[in-house]
């Protein structure tokens, strides 16, 4: 039964911190591998969720080449850097999608209305049926709408991560279950396991 379990995790601003844009006076994901840092509390938080039978599934929207900000070879340098970490520590992380589309990016083949891009269920949905996991047994950890907008369009139990860089873009839809960082969403999630 335990083994049907999964956590889908968001990475910016719940793997790794977001990185302030002075251009566009956000914050934002990481463009550059020097600006990629993985949260000190992540490496427990996962060997967690993996010592409880999770798997592990992390879903990222990765907009910025198709916004014309970063290069493809940047992006994929951070994403080697976060599989470098999971590798290294006895696979944390079981699987990657990365959507890197954007609606209104400028470039071309990347920029459209896709179907893969959060809160689109698509990544959750393949995962469901390459693992044959149980829906009711899985959990979304993010720290924008988007997150828990695919976390509940997919029926899963969502946990939002009150991250205070990410405000912009979280807020107007309601949780499970609210966190202050991806420990502090973990043990929200043992509890609810604890419960049943
Ligand atoms: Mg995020
Ligand atoms: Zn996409």
């Amino acid at each position: 039964m335990g083994r049907n379990r999964a956590v889908f995790l968001d990475r910016d601003g719940v793997i790794n911190p977001l990185v302030y844009n002075l251009n566009t006076e956000e914050y934002e994901s990481p463009h550059y591998p020097e600006d990629f840092s993985i949260y000190t509390y992540i490496l427990k938080s996962l060997q967690l969720l993996k010592k409880h039978g999770f798997k592990v599934i992390l879903i990222s929207n990765q907009p910025s080449y198709a916004k014309g900000k970063t290069s493809l070879e940047n992006i994929r340098e951070i994403e080697k850097l976060l599989q470098e970490f999971s590798d290294e520590n006895g696979i944390l992380i079981d699987k990657y999608y990365y959507c890197y589309h954007h609606p209104n990016g400028i470039v071309p083949g990347y920029s459209y209305v896709c179907d893969c891009r959060k809160p689109s269920t698509k990544f959750v949905e393949q995962s469901i049926e390459e693992f044959g996991l149980n829906r009711s047994d899985c959990y979304f950890i993010g720290d924008q709408d988007t997150d828990i907008e695919c976390g509940k369009n997919a029926g899963l139990v969502t946990v939002k991560i009150n991250n205070k860089d990410s405000q912009k873009k979280s807020g107007k839809v309601q949780p499970d279950f609210f966190a202050k960082n991806m420990y502090d969403a973990v043990q929200r999630i043992l509890e609810v396991l604890n419960e049943h």
